[in-house]
């Protein structure tokens, strides 16, 4: 049996940062992980979707600004592009983040860990104890809907699409959410004639809508066909190994690779949850300081990031992290701006960043709204990203308290200037403080003086 005083079971971005920020408080800590140090967002999902979206965006850009232009005449290498993806992801190998564990005294155990009662938890033959608490950092996996026939024909989830080692021919993806449109944009660009099918007859329906249609339009550009407002009802593989998708209404699309990327499910299934009275397979219920809402474990247990299910980002189990760490050094914390209010950015061409509530949530949250729309393609500093971007902006404001609760932008490179927005709306600053925060020129920020010229005196 070893002891230590906080056990940290996955060591994704949530539990790295959480058993990190619990070691440098100077605990005895152990960090349990199955797979790879680093988690899904490493290896996975984040960073190499990132990786692959990135050098279709930059070839872009350099085509819009005259003179850059010129100098490029090759066409994309698709080769060269998984092979920097490669680079990003370290080949499925965690060898470099292992240093920053030991750097920091924590002991790593490989293995699946399972709850084994009140403060126990088991890797293999071994039990772990711990004194002050276990924090399950387990994240998600890709959901597969109950589309007849999906799971058995065995698509590509999130870890083959991010991980191929060749450009598929034709590629269908089922779900138009920030993975399955990030996703279709990178294999497109690599060269796959891809096919995206949505169930919404929107994309993002959850942002401000000028988003989704930005965001549709330039899918068309990019040669993705989009069905949206179209229902899977089966799914279908040759003996030649090509799928077949058959939507509502007859029609049919073949492919020679289909990717699911409608959702997540929590690594809860074999996590020994039943010891401690939770339902294994489900999210995990925390209060605001990621405590989990079971009255007789509220002091030891907490659950943070993908698998409680407030908000699938990794900004957002970084942030449980901290506040977790916080309470277990009986230092209260609490999460507030997580759930539907975390800033979020989908990394396609254009990108789409917002934070906090849309026009329509706060309306419908009861908060005297109003929004105010710009367009970042009229900033001088938009000259320098070259014509025909996609440029639009909108802040959301509460009238009655005079703060902005919203923000959205879209448009190249964009999720660098979400903080701005951020700040300001966690910071509740007032409008009338704002506009004298000054933005340099020439900037697209300079979109902030005519967002905010309501406010000027
Ligand atoms: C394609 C894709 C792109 C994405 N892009 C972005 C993005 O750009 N920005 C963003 O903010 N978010 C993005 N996300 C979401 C992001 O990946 C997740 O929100 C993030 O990884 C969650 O972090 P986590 O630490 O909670 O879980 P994970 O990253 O899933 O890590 C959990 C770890 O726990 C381990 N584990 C699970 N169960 C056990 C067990 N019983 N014992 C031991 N170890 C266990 C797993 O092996 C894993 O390593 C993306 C998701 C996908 C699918």
């Amino acid at each position: 049996m070893a002891e230590h005083d906080v056990i940290v079971i996955g060591a994704g971005p949530a539990g790295e940062v959480c058993a990190g920020r619990a070691a440098e408080n100077g605990l005895d800590v152990a960090l349990v992980e199955r797979e790879l140090v680093g988690g899904e967002c490493a290896y996975w999902a984040c960073m190499p979707s990132k990786a692959l979206l990135r050098p279709a965006q930059l070839l872009a850009e350099v085509k819009r600004v005259p003179g850059a232009k010129q100098a490029v005449t090759g066409a994309l290498d698709p080769a060269a592009v998984l092979g920097r993806r490669d680079e990003v992801i370290h080949d499925l190998d965690d060898g470099a983040q292992l240093p920053w564990v030991e750097d920091r005294d924590i002991t790593l155990y490989r293995g699946q860990a399972r709850l084994d009662g009140e403060r126990r938890v088991r890797v293999g033959d071994q039990l772990l104890t711990a004194s002050r608490a276990v924090v399950i950092a387990a994240g998600s996996g890709a959901a597969i809907p109950p589309v007849p026939g999906l799971r058995e024909i065995a698509p590509w989830t999130n870890r083959q699409a991010t991980t191929a080692k060749a450009v598929p021919q034709r590629l269908t993806v089922l779900g138009g959410g920030a993975v399955g449109c990030e996703l279709a944009q990178a294999w497109a660009s690599l060269g796959a004639k891809v096919t995206l099918v949505e169930a919404l007859p929107t994309l993002l329906p959850g942002e401000e809508p000028f988003a989704g249609e930005e965001l549709a339009d330039a899918m068309g550009d990019a040669g993705v066909t989009l069905k949206l407002g179209a229902k899977a009802i089966e799914a279908r593989r040759s003996d030649q190994g090509t799928f077949t998708l058959s939507l509502e209404g007859g029609e049919a699309i073949a492919s020679d690779e289909l990717l699911v990327a409608v959702g997540r499910t929590p690594h809860t299934g074999d996590l020994g949850l039943e010891s401690v009275g939770l339902k294994p397979g489900a999210t995990i219920d925390v209060d605001d300081r990621m405590r989990v809402t079971v009255p007789a474990h509220a002091d030891w247990l907490y659950a943070i990031g993908d698998v409680n299910g407030r908000a699938l980002l990794t900004q957002v189990g970084k942030y449980h992290a901290m506040v977790a760490v916080a309470n277990i050094m009986n230092r209260e914390a609490t999460a507030q701006w997580d759930r539907g209010l975390a800033p979020r950015v989908i990394f396609t061409e254009p990108q789409i960043a917002a934070v906090g509530r849309t026009l329509r949530k706060a309306l419908d949250d009861g908060i005297p709204a109003r929004a105010v729309d710009a367009d970042l393609g009229r900033t001088p500093g938009a000259s320098f990203i070259g014509k025909g971007a996609a440029a639009a902006c909108r802040i959301v404001v509460d009238e009655r308290r005079e703060v902005m609760i919203g923000a959205t932008f879209t448009g190249p490179e964009v999720a660098e200037s979400l903080h701005a927005a951020t700040i300001a709306i966690v910071g509740e600053v007032r409008l009338r403080h704002l506009v004298h925060a000054m933005p340099a020129f020439p900037t697209r920020s300079e979109v902030w003086l005519r967002l905010l010229d309501p406010w000027m005196p």
